[in-house]
């Protein structure tokens, strides 16, 4: 049991608490200082037209580059960031991080920022895109915002209310992860996304399961048949690659060409097509 410092600083390690709670705890107060520490910075990964082999956009990522441990991957701190309500400040960060940095990009290549359900429950932010778009003068048609279906799961009024005003400033909005959650097709049918991102459980199997290549031709079809463009994410080998441009998947991102990388390596990224090496 640690003692007290007499301030208080180490109040969360009394008794009763068990070693979970205290190193949540501790996470989120680590969160909280990283903040104030500036250490958060997206880095980005290419997105590819699979037909022009083209980079067409960039997805963000958030890091936490920390001090002591190093780069630190969002799924090691979004869930406790959800709880506490800290992704709202890190989700604005990440908002005004990307669309900055793709302001400076050629004025093709999009930028895809992602987005928590915590986020779509906070009112502000409308005003929060619309700023990130205001201040960094990058063009709301080059910013595509990628929600989960948990997001439609919340499925209030309210959701798809503000999804409807995002598309309506231009901004495009992409289903993430399709085909991990409830997958309902009624999503597709309940909102106009722009896109459809196949999860990436279903392009690791697809040379060793058959039914994963039913699955990407599936989905591939329905983009095609709705109009919706699909992407293929944790592409990593060319076979997979090659078996995406059969099925006319529109677009591709993976190790296979990139790892996520820093906004001062873009430019590296978008003149050589591979860049396997990690980041
Ligand atoms: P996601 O949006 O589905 O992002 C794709 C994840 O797959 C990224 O993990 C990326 O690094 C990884 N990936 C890309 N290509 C490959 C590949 O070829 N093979 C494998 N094995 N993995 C690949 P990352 O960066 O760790 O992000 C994990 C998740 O954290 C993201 O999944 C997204 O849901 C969330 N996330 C990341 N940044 C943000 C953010 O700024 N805000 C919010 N709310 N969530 C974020
Ligand atoms: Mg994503
Ligand atoms: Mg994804
Ligand atoms: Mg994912």
């Amino acid at each position: 049991r640690a003692k007290a410092d007499g301030r208080g600083t180490y109040r969360f390690f009394e008794t009763g608490m068990d070693a979970r709670a205290q190193a949540r705890r501790l996470l989120e107060m680590d969160l909280r200082a990283a903040l104030q520490r500036n250490e958060f910075q997206p880095y980005y990964q290419p997105i590819r037209e699979v037909a022009s082999d083209r980079v067409v956009a960039f997805e963000a990522l958030m890091r936490w580059n920390h001090p002591q441990r190093g780069l630190i991957s969002p799924i090691n701190f979004i869930p406790l960031s959800e709880e506490t309500g800290l992704i709202i400040q890190l989700g604005e960060l990440m908002l005004r991080g990307a669309c900055a940095d793709a302001a400076t990009w050629p004025d093709n290549i999009g930028v895809a920022v992602n987005l928590s359900p915590v986020q779509f429950k906070n009112p502000n932010l409308i005003a929060s895109v619309t700023e990130a778009l205001e201040k960094s003068g990058l063009a709301a048609r080059r910013l595509e915002l990628e929600i989960t279906e948990s997001v439609l799961l919340q499925n209030s009024e309210a959701t798809l209310t503000t999804l409807h005003e995002l598309r309506a400033m231009g901004v495009r909005i992409s289903l993430d992860d399709f085909g991990t959650g409830y997958s309902s097709l009624s999503y597709l049918r309940s909102f106009p996304f722009d896109k459809i991102k196949i999860d990436r459980s279903f392009v690791s199997e697809l040379a060793t399961r058959d039914d994963s290549v039913a699955i990407i031709r599936a989905v591939t079809g329905l983009g095609r048949s709705l109009g919706i463009v699909t992407t293929a994410e944790g592409v990593e080998t060319d076979a997979q690659l090659e078996l995406l441009r059969r099925e006319g998947c529109t677009q591709a991102q993976g190790y296979l060409f990139s790892q996520p990388r820093p906004a001062c390596d873009v430019a590296m990224m978008l003149d050589r097509p591979r860049l396997r090496v990690s980041a």
